[in-house]
């Protein structure tokens, strides 16, 4: 059995204890066999036998990141075209084993996968959990269950909902079931729902039309069949419903009221917030180009979204940090351990308390909470060594070069091969015929063309 001891560090075991120095934990095989003061733990791991000691003075030893909202398939989209049509099921799942790689460099050893296209993500989990691919551990969810009028629905009723999207229409209670014990038959851990827009949505509204009735169904047959359900759900009134439908999880929550947060309270559901996807938005859009509809849209989102969710937090809602990762706005393997930071600039929580929503309570997006997120005797051996102390500064956890040693299960993570990004083919974008939306009307190339017609330059001499 290989054993490894992280030595004499600062433990942060992500509990909600005081974090520890001059501290030790020692791992064997998959399992964190000892934690406790140094000189403690090197005792017993020199009675176990043959051991691997890292140094890990002056450094911090906690649990690997647990992002909760991840979406390997997607492909870090900049349109519902790429997301929906373009790449197909073959090229979308080789693309993604690259994801999970840069997932996993980036300290985040566990993901929930709430949503995706075609049947990847149970495909992804599967292959990870064989060893097949290198990857972070991964509870998979299929395609979004969606009504028309909500997130799954971008396209216009004149055209067929494609095959190829990361959702299915369901209009009916009846589609929704069937659905959902499809999803199931094909091996998801999570039934992800779409209840409501936002306001990247064609229609630019916040709206959705399933019932509180057409959650509960689905999440019956999703709770019988022993697994879980979440739902997106950015207004008050799907967030609610959804909450005393039984839904395990809520992602986003933005524009709750009051009442609506107490019914989720009284339910004791716990919420994603996914600040990231709109902060960085709202951070770099301006540099990219974004335009100021969404710009706007987000703007307002994150105001309602910090005063609601603070009250969450500070009621007890238990929050957990994802991100959206495969979005464009949240590129794969970049961004993960900055929603803390977001969860303390936003919704005013402690360090120690951002750290537990991206570890021990992200964890229950997993199914997991009993074997990962923490640092604690039995459990799985999946740790951070990190140069800094994260209490002191959360943003110590998004410069990889401080990232020491990432451990998944047991095993070191080798971070030497550098990852290359792939060519992009022309056709995993949308087609367009020039990105700058400015006609070439005559008035247009008088002021900006340099190559004006001979005309333009030279108005014609009539023949003498
Ligand atoms: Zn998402």
């Amino acid at each position: 059995m290989i054993r490894t001891l992280f030595a004499n560090g600062q433990v942060l075991d992500c509990t909600g204890a005081t974090p520890k120095s001059k501290a030790s934990v020692l791992v064997e095989g998959n399992k964190i066999i000892a934690v406790g003061a140094a000189s403690d733990v090197e005792a017993a791991a020199n009675k176990a036998g043959d051991h691997k000691t890292i140094d890990a003075a002056g450094m911090t030893i906690m649990p690997g990141i647990i992002d909760c909202h991840v979406h390997p398939s997607y492909g870090d989209v900049l349109s519902f075209e790429e997301l929906d049509i373009h790449v197909g099921v073959e090229y979308r799942t080789l693309r993604a084993t690259l994801a999970l790689k840069k997932v996993l460099r980036a300290g985040v050893t566990s993901i929930g996968a709430p949503g995706g296209h075609y049947n990847i993500n149970v495909a992804l989990r599967d292959a990870v959990n064989a060893g097949l691919i290198e990857g972070p551990r991964i509870a998979a969810g299929g395609h979004y269950i969606s009504t028309y009028n909500a997130i799954g629905s971008p396209w216009p009723s004149h055209m067929e909902h494609p095959k190829s999207s990361f959702s299915v229409l369901c209009n009916t209670r009846e589609e929704m079931v069937v659905q959902a014990r499809r999803e199931i038959k094909d091996g998801v851990d999570i039934i992800k729902v779409a209840g409501d827009g936002d306001s990247l949505t064609s229609s630019g509204e916040l709206s959705g039309s399933i019932d509180h009735d057409d959650l509960k169904a689905i999440a019956d047959v999703t709770h019988r069949m022993g697994r879980r359900c979440t739902i997106h759900s950015r207004s008050g009134r799907a967030s609610r419903d959804a909450a005393s439908a039984g839904f395990d999880w809520l992602i986003h929550c933005s524009f709750m009221s009051d009442d609506d947060l107490g019914v989720v309270l009284k339910h004791r559901t716990p919420i994603n917030p996914t600040l990231s996807l709109i902060a960085n938005t709202l951070d770099w859009g301006p540099d990219l180009g974004l335009t100021d509809r969404i710009l706007d849209g987000y703007k307002r989102e994150l105001e309602a979204a910090s005063r609601i969710l603070t009250k969450a937090h500070k009621a007890g809602v238990m929050i957990m940090a994802g991100t959206d990762s495969g979005q464009g706005s949240v590129p794969y393997g970049e961004w993960h351990a900055r929603e803390m930071e977001h969860l303390m600039t936003y919704l005013g929580m402690s360090a120690m308390d951002a750290l537990i929503a991206g570890t021990k309570n992200a964890a229950f997006v997993l199914n997991m909470q009993d074997r990962i997120g923490t640092i604690e005797v039995g459990k799985l051996a999946d740790i951070l060594v990190v140069d800094g102390n994260p209490l002191h500064d959360i943003r110590v956890l998004q410069d990889k070069a401080r990232l020491k040693i990432i451990m998944k299960d047991g095993v070191i993570v080798d971070t030497s091969e550098k990852l290359r990004d792939p060519t992009v083919y022309a056709w995993e974008k949308p087609m367009l015929y020039w990105p700058d939306p400015r006609m070439p009307t005559q008035e247009f190339v008088r002021q900006h063309a340099r190559n004006k017609p001979g005309w333009m330059q030279q108005p014609p001499r009539a023949a003498e």
